[in-house]
């Protein structure tokens, strides 16, 4: 019996000649299929010799059949585009801020050929890799210098190491956060060297709490801001120019995270209280430090602006080597920070923004006419066009809702969690929110173009489950 079994497990060289894994070897290369045919036969090998009579042994054909249903789910784990139905517009999970088209443009330049990251055309002489957007950033935020690393979290691990390694920073009580994916503000300068001297308390810090830790020791003050979280009621912090005056009596340099890097004011666009950076040069940071790839709306960079002795210093510490950004990263950034300088444009030429001042109403009549089509294409559903609340989110813009409309499904006939699976699965594929059994699409960043394809794509869903 068991070894009668044995014989019958189909060889790797059957399953190799059928035609759905000749076809598969054409997709995803000989090798991988031919790897995951004889993972196939070693599994069902020991299933037969477990439980030998419980096994239905498969024909070639059945075998190879589950095999290319292996790689096509392997193969999700491919990168690829996603309609952004969440209602979060700086989804992390789905890499923040996409890219303006001219960013796009330039970066698959870069990325195509050979160009000029670190090399002066006119002299021949090797250069600053951060110089082909540093006179943009200085232009944008006033500031007298600045300099791009990885991300945030790197520039701000690169700041405190070249500002106040061995020494101290002070910093808030309030201000000790964790930015979200374990990212602890804390742990981070510690691990740095930096030591941390919180003062005041979580809801209250006033300026003579900083005057006071100030000592020979104190390396920097930080203020972080609680880009995440928002302490309200009985609250008080003193002003950045208030520090800013004390950090410079005392000759002690201020750094200013504002994290999600305004340029210019979007409280008309629902995003209040958001730093811009120029504001907190002009108040008198020594340094700014922000994000590429949240409100600014470009690639993932952290962005360093301040006084020229303090980007020398950081400049030619031996972390900077470890977080420096890559030629493509740089275009694109170069290309987001043009638009940025045209102003009367940057609205609508960055996605990002482009959403934000989306008008309710406008808003509103895309969710009125996706709702219809879907309503047509499903009469056992109930569609309907809602009032919804948008969020940025990625770490920027604590707790405020963005008033924005939704489309909302639900059916007996359907299982919501399972429409919401084959959306995020299909081609498009849409990360739409599930709440209390109805399926929320939300239109805030999707541009209207889109519409048609994302009904396309919810009636594909919608049909292979009623199958
Ligand atoms: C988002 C954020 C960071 C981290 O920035 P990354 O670019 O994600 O590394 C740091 N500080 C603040 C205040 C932030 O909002």
């Amino acid at each position: 019996m068991h070894n009668k079994l044995l014989k019958d497990l189909p060889s790797i060289s059957a399953l190799l000649e059928t035609q759905l894994l000749r076809d598969a070897s054409v997709e995803f290369g000989h090798s991988v299929v031919k790897a995951s045919a004889r993972n196939a036969v070693a599994e069902l090998r020991e299933r037969v010799q477990l439980d030998q009579r419980k096994v239905d042994m498969p024909t070639s054909e059945q075998l190879a059949t589950i095999i290319v249903a292996r790689l096509q789910q392997t193969d999700q784990l491919t990168l690829r585009p996603v309609i952004n139905a969440s209602g979060i517009l700086l989804h992390t999970g789905l890499g923040r801020a996409p890219m303006a088209k001219a960013a796009v443009q330039a970066a698959a330049e870069a990325a195509r050929e050979y160009c000029n990251v670190e090399l002066n055309l006119s002299t021949g002489q090797r250069t600053r890799r951060s110089q082909s957007v540093a006179d943009l950033l200085c232009q944008l935020t006033g500031a007298e210098s600045a300099h791009v690393v990885n991300n945030n979290a790197g520039a701000t691990a690169l700041v405190l190491a070249a500002l106040a390694g061995g020494r101290e920073v002070i910093i808030s009580h309030g201000e000790l956060i964790e930015i979200g994916g374990g990212f602890r503000l804390p742990e981070v300068m510690e691990t740095f060297g930096a030591r941390l001297l919180p003062v005041g308390t979580t809801n209250i810090t006033r300026k003579s709490d900083y005057e006071r830790a100030i000592t020979g020791q104190t390396g920097a003050l930080l203020v972080v801001h609680s880009s995440n979280y928002s302490i309200s009621g009985f609250a008080e912090s003193p002003k950045i120019s208030e520090i800013a005056k004390l950090a410079e009596r005392h000759q002690v340099p201020l750094i200013h995270d504002i994290g999600s890097g305004a340029l210019f004011d979007l409280s008309e666009f629902g995003c209040r209280e958001e730093p811009v950076a120029s504001e907190s040069i002009q108040a008198g940071a020594d340094l700014v430090l922000f994000s590429g790839d949240k409100l600014l709306g470009g690639p993932q960079a952290g962005i360093i602006v301040g006084r020229q002795e303090w980007i020398e210093k950081i400049h030619n510490h031996p972390l900077n080597r470890a977080l420096r950004v890559d030629k493509v990263t740089l275009a694109a950034l170069r290309a987001t920070l043009k638009l940025h300088c045209q102003q009367d444009d940057v609205v609508e030429s960055i996605p990002l923004l482009r959403y934000l001042s989306t008008p309710l109403d406008e808003l509103q009549a895309r969710a009125t006419q996706l709702s219809h089509s879907l309503q047509q294409a499903f009469p056992s559903w109930e569609v309907q066009a809602r009032p919804d609340e948008a969020y940025v989110g990625g770490g920027s813009v604590p707790s405020q809702a963005i008033a924005s409309w939704c489309v909302s499904i639900s059916a007996h006939d359907t299982d919501i969690n399972s429409l919401a699976l084959q959306l995020r699965i299909g081609s498009p594929s849409i990360l739409a929110r599930v709440h209390k059994e109805h399926l929320l699409l939300n239109l805030h960043s999707i541009s209207a173009e889109t519409l048609t394809e994302i009904a396309q794509a919810v009636s594909r869903a919608g049909e292979r489950l009623q199958d």
